[in-house]
Parts: structure tokens; C-alpha cells; sequence
């Protein structure tokens, strides 16, 4: 956080009284860089990491313009138009620009697919001075003729990295050309690959740059490793993972776990459920209202563990997720850094640790070239440390095919598992014990041995957990 407060910047006063109300005094480096140009008038290019509360960085100095300079709002039409890459970043943003304009009376509003298109008609049928959209709904309701976007004089693209990801390039140029050329764009990404400056070249006007990270930078304050386990062996690692952080955290952590495909996540999650661990999925195969029902449930903590896909889990922003746990790797190396900035969020710190299973070595490579250093290795009673040996040793690895999610079940009597008699199995005698694969385990590291301390009397139901 920054030197100065909310207060030292030019911001109308009901927004300075919606900001005191969330109890925020101290805006983010992210907020403090981009607020005085966006203030300013100028168009932004922001490479900033998730979770560094870069939706108040554009909602707030954009709220300042609408207190300022009221317009009315006309039949169909829409004043300021933020493209979001998925649904649930979309709710977020809505919600973010409804507690900071409280007070303005304006109207906001948002259109997404997956849901009946009825409402958001008749939302739009009066005009609206905020839009927040997915590209491919809003381009069908243009088509339709329920919405004008040629007033738009305010035009943001929020994590337009993931937006390119996606292949939504073409749709963003057909609504970037139905929108007027004379307007204020701003363009947010994690990252700053070279389509997203070409995308920015095209669309922005002599824009002010911000880089709060590097390219690649992964939240600081998230402790990260890496587990090398046996396929067969992941997914008894993960209900121990989760058993001791439930037993060790407060009951209002929470855990999120990322999984390669949609199936692997309804999977893995009915797995958690009958070992008696409250848990639930997140992905493109639930219809828009059950994930909303979901993710306001895990918000709420009735469902502390949730399971989730890559393109689902991109909006979660909740405060208590201390760990994130990738059961796959991710193919593209960036959305390691988007998963684990799922945790620690807003300066708190978190846990993330990623399973890494022998064709998953290649992506294990890239993150780690990504990130620009080694993730640590994180000792456990599955590590197979011919895995590791493989890592360590840079012999060729191939990447997995798409859609492999590697989320088998486990052997039946519970695989190769030694277990302590205290119930921590990270922790032994450094050096002393074997590895799943029987090879000694390396001595000479730093590895953690056990982040969570309790866990003590989990075993039987972990057990019955596993062999159902
Ligand atoms: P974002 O990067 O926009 O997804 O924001 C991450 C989280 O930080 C959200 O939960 C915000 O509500 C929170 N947040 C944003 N700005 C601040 C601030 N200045 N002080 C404290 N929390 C904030």
C-alpha cells in the first residue's frame, strides 16, 4: 500500500463517504498510480497482477467523471461499457462500481450468456450509464437491436489478456468499431504479451502506462510449492491437504482447488464430499445460476473447498481463500499466476501448492521460467522423487495433451501411503525415510514440513474417504 491516502485524491465526495463505509483509507499502488490519470483524462495501459485492486484503480476515478458531469441516460443506450472475459468477473465489477457509486444515483447494469436475455433487455430498454459485458452477449443483443453503443464515451477492457486467451480478438474489434473514436479507453491486463500492446496500439490513444509487476510476477505475499506425486496418487494428497487445512485454519478459510478439465472438477469434488469434506465444483458446464448459487455459497463459507476450471474460476474474488491447490497444472503457464493470485488477496498472505506428476514436468518447466525462479518442493508422504529427479535433472519432457486432466482415482486400499503416528505425515526426519518410488528422499533442502500444524485424528475418516 502507498504513502498517500483516499482523501489526497481529487475524488467526489460521495464516493470518498462509499470508500470510508468499505473502510478502505489507503488506496493500492495500482489505485494510487492509475486514479490520477485516469482523473486526468488519459487513456491507460495497466499491466497489474490479480488481486491488486485494480477494479477500484477504473471504477473510482470513472464514478468521479459521472458525480461531475451527470448525463442522462437515453433508450437503449449505454455511456460507459466495460468487456470482462467471463460472467463471474462481470458480477464482480457490477458489484464494485454499485458500493462506490452508492450515492449517485446511477444505473448499472450488466449482460452475460448462459442466463435468459429477457431482463437484461428490459435493463437496457431505458439505457444505463454502466455496462458491464461479456463479448459474445453483448455483441448478440447489439445484433438484436437492444442496445446502442454508439454514445459509448468510455471504454475499459478488464483482464483483456484472458479476453485474447479466449479468441474473443475479432468480437472486441467489431465492438471497438461500433463504438465513437473520440472516447476515453482503458485497457487492464495481467500480463503485457505482445498481442495485448499490439491489441492496445489499435485501441488506445497515446495511452499512460502502469506496470505494477513484471510480466509474470506472482503475488509476493503467496507462499508457493511444488508437490511431485504419482497421478494415481493425487487425489489421496489432495483430501489429506485439505483435511489438515480445515483441521488447522479457521472456519472461515477457505480452500480452492484448480483442475485441468471440467469433468475433473465435478469429479474431484463429489470425491471431497464423500470423505465427508464440504465441497463443491465451478465450471463451464453449470448453468449460470448454479454458479452463481455456488460461488455464493463458498463466499459465505457453507461450502469451504471448491473445485474449478480455469475459465470459471478467473472472477473469484474472495477474501478467506488461503489455499489454492493446482491438482493439474495449468497448459499455459500464465494461469498459474492468475490461480494463485486467488489467494492472498487485498495484502493478505496464503498458501498455494501445485501437484506435479511426470507429464506434467514440461509445465512445471514453464512456470517456472515464467515466474522467473524455482518453485520450492514441498515434502509429503506421495512425493516421488523420481519425478523430482526428472526436474531437477532437465531431461526432455513433453507437454501433456490438452485436455488430459490426469485426475484419476486412486488405487483402491489407499496406495503407498506411510503415515505418521501423529497424524503428520510431512513431517519426518529429514533424510531418514523413503519416497513413494522407495529412493531415499534428498536431505540438503529447505522444505517446509508442515504448514499446518494440526491434523491429528483425521485418519479414520480420511481412509473411509478414500476407498469409497
Ligand atoms: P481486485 O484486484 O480489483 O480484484 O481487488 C482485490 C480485492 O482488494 C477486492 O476484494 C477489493 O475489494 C479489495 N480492495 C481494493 N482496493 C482496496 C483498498 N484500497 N484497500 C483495501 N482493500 C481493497
Amino acid at each position: 500500500m502507498s504513502e498517500i491516502t483516499f482523501q489526497d485524491l481529487a475524488l467526489a465526495d460521495p464516493i470518498q463517504r462509499a470508500l470510508k463505509a468499505k473502510g478502505y483509507t489507503t488506496p493500492s499502488p495500482i489505485q494510487a498510480q492509475a486514479i490520477p490519470v485516469l482523473l486526468d483524462g488519459n487513456d491507460l495501459l495497466a499491466c497489474a497482477q490479480t488481486g491488486t485492486g485494480k477494479t477500484a484503480a477504473f471504477a473510482l476515478p470513472i464514478l468521479d467523471g459521472f458525480a461531475r458531469n451527470p448525463r442522462k441516460p437515453f433508450r437503449r443506450g449505454v455511456r460507459c461499457l466495460i468487456l470482462t472475459p467471463t460472467r463471474e468477473l462481470a458480477v464482480q465489477v457490477m458489484e464494485s462500481f454499485k458500493t462506490y457509486g452508492d450515492g449517485l444515483g446511477l444505473k448499472v447494469g450488466m449482460v452475460f450468456g448462459g442466463v435468459s436475455e429477457k431482463p437484461q433487455i428490459k435493463a437496457l430498454y431505458g439505457g444505463l450509464d454502466i455496462l458491464v459485458a461479456t463479448v459474445g452477449r453483448l455483441l448478440d443483443l447489439k445484433q438484436q437491436g437492444h442496445i446502442d453503443i454508439s454514445q459509448v464515451d468510455t471504454f475499459i477492457l478488464d483482464e483483456a489478456d484472458r479476453m485474447l486467451d479466449m479468441g474473443f480478438i475479432r468480437d472486441i474489434q467489431k465492438i471497438a468499431a461500433a463504438i465513437p473514436q473520440q472516447r476515453h479507453t482503458l485497457l487492464f491486463s495481467a500480463t503485457m504479451a505482445p498481442e495485448i500492446t499490439k491489441l492496445a496500439n489499435g485501441l488506445l490513444h497515446n495511452p499512460k502506462e502502469i506496470r505494477i509487476a513484471p510480466q509474470g510476477t506472482t503475488a509476493e505475499k503467496i507462499d508457493q510449492h511444488v508437490l511431485f506425486v504419482k497421478k494415481t496418487d493425487k487425489q489421496n494428497l489432495l483430501l489429506d491437504l485439505i483435511k489438515e487445512h480445515q483441521d488447522s485454519s479457521k472456519n472461515n478459510e477457505l480452500s480452492l482447488v484448480f483442475s485441468r478439465t471440467k469433468h475433473g472438477a465435478k469429479n474431484l469434488a463429489r470425491k471431497l464430499c464423500s470423505a465427508g469434506i464440504e465441497a463443491d465444483s465451478l465450471h463451464g458446464n453449470k448453468s449460470q445460476n448454479a454458479r452463481q448459487k455456488t460461488l455464493d455459497l463458498y463466499k459465505k463459507g457453507e461450502v469451504r473447498v471448491l473445485v474449478a476450471t480455469d475459465v470459471a474460476a478467473r472472477g473469484i474474488d474472495v477474501k478467506n481463500i488461503t489455499l489454492v491447490i493446482n491438482f493439474d497444472l495449468p497448459m499455459e503457464s500464465e494461469a498459474y499466476v492468475h490461480r494463485i493470485g486467488r489467494t492472498a488477496r487485498a495484502g493478505e498472505s496464503g498458501k498455494a501448492l501445485s501437484f506435479c506428476s511426470e507429464d506434467e514436468v514440461a509445465l512445471l518447466r514453464e512456470v517456472e521460467k515464467l515466474i522467473k525462479r524455482k518453485v520450492p518442493i514441498y515434502d509429503h508422504d506421495y512425493h516421488a522423487a523420481q519425478i523430482e529427479h526428472h526436474h531437477t535433472s532437465g531431461a526432455p519432457a513433453q507437454k501433456p495433451k490438452q485436455g488430459g486432466g490426469g485426475n484419476r482415482g486412486p488405487r483402491h486400499g489407499g496406495g503407498n501411503r506411510k503415515g505418521g503416528q501423529d497424524g503428520r505425515r510431512r513431517i519426518r526426519p529429514q533424510g531418514g525415510s523413503k519416497s513413494s518410488s522407495g529412493n531415499p528422499k534428498p536431505k540438503s533442502d529447505s522444505r517446509p514440513t508442515g504448514g499446518f500444524q494440526k491434523g491429528a485424528g483425521q485418519r479414520s475418516n480420511r481412509s473411509r474417504g478414500r476407498n469409497r
